[in-house]
């Protein structure tokens, strides 16, 4: 485990100048408190260079509200079940480390679609990430960056940002990790009880009606898709929904009911105090 920025650009440029052609390095970004989702990432990491697993609850990303205090933490585990995956580099860094001078003065802001959905919710939570990202870009400087599709709107917009900055990193996306009947794979899945692990499966039940209805009559728009969804939803006493929207993949905005072709439908709610996110490409024919 790496703590410091000057040892893992240290152990970064080692291990390039060892690879014939200089080996390309994957990053992969975590907040730690790892499971399957993470290690699916990690894979894919593998594929493409050496990897840089970093592990960060970054404080910017969390309002006074959102709970920093009681996100999971399982370092010593994560560690091992990494050096078990065969991980070159964990880069652990202190909050003193990435923020020497306190909260960044300076800022990357996500524009008008990280204040939507996720960003309504949380404000100011894509900044706080995609500050993070670009530091963790520039401190490690890969040649790949891996993000999981579970976060969707973080995969448009940190993919938005390396084209609106020209950062000189390639993103690749990494499809969501479930368990066997459909639930999401998330850090926070640990919270729920077991009456809370059976309403969560609304969300991932909820998105397979959006897709099925949306199959199932030609020429049906997004509405009835969401309708489904949200019947499924509203049906389950323990979840309370947040959003539950349609997006255009391209645009990440909201799509019209003539809308047809790939929908990306998000949803958001709160199963007791525990807040999941989910999505999944619907076609409207
Ligand atoms: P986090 O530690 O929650 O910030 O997540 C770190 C990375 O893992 C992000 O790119 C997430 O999208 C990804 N991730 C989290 N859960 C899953 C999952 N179930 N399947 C695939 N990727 C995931």
């Amino acid at each position: 485990m790496i703590q410091t920025i000057r040892d893992l650009r240290a152990a970064v440029r080692t291990a390039r100048v060892g690879g014939t052609s200089g080996s390309p390095v994957a990053l992969v970004p975590t907040m730690g408190a790892l499971h399957d989702g993470h290690f699916a990432l990690v894979r894919r990491a593998r594929e493409l260079g050496d990897v840089v697993v970093s592990i960060f609850v970054n404080p910017l990303q969390f309002s006074p509200t959102d709970g920093l205090d009681r996100y999971p933490r399982s370092l010593d585990a994560d560690l091992a079940a990494l050096a078990a995956a065969g991980v070159e580099h964990v880069f652990a860094p202190s909050i003193a480390e990435m923020y020497p001078s306190g909260a960044a003065e300076t800022r990357v802001t996500a524009g008008h679609i990280g204040a939507l959905y996720e960003g309504a919710s949380r404000p100011g939570h894509f900044d706080g990430m995609l500050t993070v990202v670009t530091k963790l870009l520039n401190i490690v400087r890969p040649d790949y960056a891996v993000f999981g599709q579970k976060d969707a709107q973080q995969v448009f917009l940190v993919s938005r940002a390396v084209r609106d900055l020209n950062l000189p990193v390639s993103i690749e996306v990494v499809p969501t990790v479930r368990e066997d009947d459909g639930l999401a794979l998330s850090s926070r899945n640990r919270f729920l009880d077991p009456g809370q692990r059976r309403a969560a499966l609304a969300l991932s039940t909820a998105l397979a009606a959006a897709a099925s209805a949306a199959a199932s009559t030609v020429g049906g728009g997004p509405d009835a898709a969401l309708a489904a969804a949200r019947a499924v939803l509203t049906g389950e006493p323990a979840v309370r929904l947040d959003y539950l929207v349609a997006v255009d993949p391209h645009t990440f905005l909201p799509v019209d009911d003539d809308y047809r072709g790939e929908a990306r439908v998000l949803v958001a709610a709160l199963v007791g105090p525990t807040r999941l996110i989910d999505n999944e490409i619907i076609t409207l024919p």
